[in-house]
């Protein structure tokens, strides 16, 4: 979940795949071509598919005003098959479509149940629109309790979009989801957080921005109206090759409102995380006028800057932190220590900046690039969209 490893690592892949990075380059040039087509964030497929007396994702059919559950297939290619499961609540009423994917990383427990405690929560039959909910991405991670990857293909699922329907498991998995579900979204939520070795104290909500300034005005509407008192600003600019490598910059590209929930801390499922994420998805449905809800209260976000510098493990150890999330430290300030395997102290792992502690790595087990912290700065307002 950790937002600096996680874009580090996008880039690391996109760097590693040239042909990849200029294919997203050629499907980014269209989509911003298409973008600036349109008038309004709703797209005409989108719309024309919202119309649709029902709406089919996988082998869920949905007639209007009805919920409908089944699967998207992925066929054995060079590995093993999987399915995973999928919702479409298809609204009485046209309306935007919606898409929440949860659980990418298969042991983010928290956001993987909300999302099956969201379904019963959403009335189709007072829906205006469509959600799609597909509360578990990584089947495979889940079932094995393998944290971050995929364990058919060891690969993280977050990092290979768009996928690839002659790649392994993970590819033929995204492309699929991409194909089915993004494409034909208006807006995406990701999940994640509270992966078995992250205590993400500080709940948020992250806006992903391209750098188109209705999309990514929209985008930052939707993540006040989720409710999460602190918000991460993710800048991921449509003009760089490694945007496409997620779902957040999939969403970018085919011109949805895109954004990030991480809540969880290390593997632990509290009713009060689970709430706040059931209830920031319903905030989003009522802002988008899918359902009828009160608008979100009134509240004074803390904007936080997603582009801090990474703090990473610098090979194997153990690890303990010494503050918690939620703390404000200052360059320099102790945020734990590391020992050797028979526990003689390492070293001091400090703060690179002034910033909010909103990351640390909960269990021992250390290695070489892990992320052990992440402390982000507190920006004092939505800042203006530059190219990172
Ligand atoms: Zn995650």
């Amino acid at each position: 979940m950790n937002v600096a490893e996680l874009i580090n690592a996008t880039q690391q892949q996109s760097q590693s795949c040239g042909i990849a990075a200029r294919e997203v380059v050629s499907k980014m040039t269209r989509n911003l071509a298409l973008a600036s087509a349109l008038a309004c964030l709703i797209s005409p497929l989108a719309a024309q598919q919202a119309d649709q007396s029902t709406f089919t994702v996988g082998t869920a059919v949905a007639r209007r005003g009805t919920m409908a559950t089944g699967q998207i297939v992925v066929p054995a290619g060079s590995d093993s098959g999987m399915s995973i499961s999928v919702a479409v609540i298809h609204g009485a009423r046209p309306g935007p479509v919606v898409a929440f994917i949860s659980g990418q990383h298969g042991t983010e427990y928290t956001t993987i149940i909300a999302m099956q405690r969201l379904l019963p929560r959403i009335d189709p039959t007072k829906l205006a629109g469509t959600v799609i909910v597909i509360p578990l991405v990584n089947t495979p991670s889940f079932v094995s309790m393998t944290p971050a990857r995929n364990p058919t293909d060891n690969k993280s699922m977050l990092g290979v979009w768009p996928g690839d329907s002659n790649g392994t498991q993970s590819s033929r998995a995204v492309a699929l989801i991409n194909k089915q579900v993004i494409e034909r979204a208006n807006v995406v939520l990701d999940f994640h957080g509270g992966d078995l070795d992250e205590d993400v104290g500080v709940p948020f909500t992250a806006a992903v921005r391209g750098g188109n300034a209705k999309q990514d005005s929209e985008t930052v509407r939707l993540a006040v109206a989720y409710g999460i008192t602190h918000i991460q600003i993710i800048d991921r600019p449509l003009t760089s090759p490694g945007v496409g490598r997620r779902v957040d910059g999939q969403a970018l590209l085919h011109g949805a409102a895109s954004i990030l929930v991480g809540v969880g801390r290390v593997g632990t499922v509290t009713d009060a995380d689970v709430k706040l994420t059931i209830d920031g998805c319903l905030n989003v449905l009522g802002a988008l006028k899918m359902i009828d809800r009160p608008a979100t209260a009134a509240y004074t976000p803390v904007w936080l800057d997603a582009a801090a510098p990474r703090i990473s493990a610098q090979g194997p150890g153990v690890f303990f932190a010494t503050v918690a999330p939620g703390k404000m430290v200052q360059k320099g300030d102790v945020l734990g220590y590391t020992t050797d395997f028979l526990g003689l102290k390492t070293g001091d792992i400090t703060s690179p900046i002034d910033g909010l502690v909103v990351y640390v790595h909960g269990v021992p087990s250390m290695r070489r690039g892990v992320s052990l912290a992440e402390v982000l700065p507190v920006l004092p307002a939505v800042p203006i969209w530059k190219v990172p």
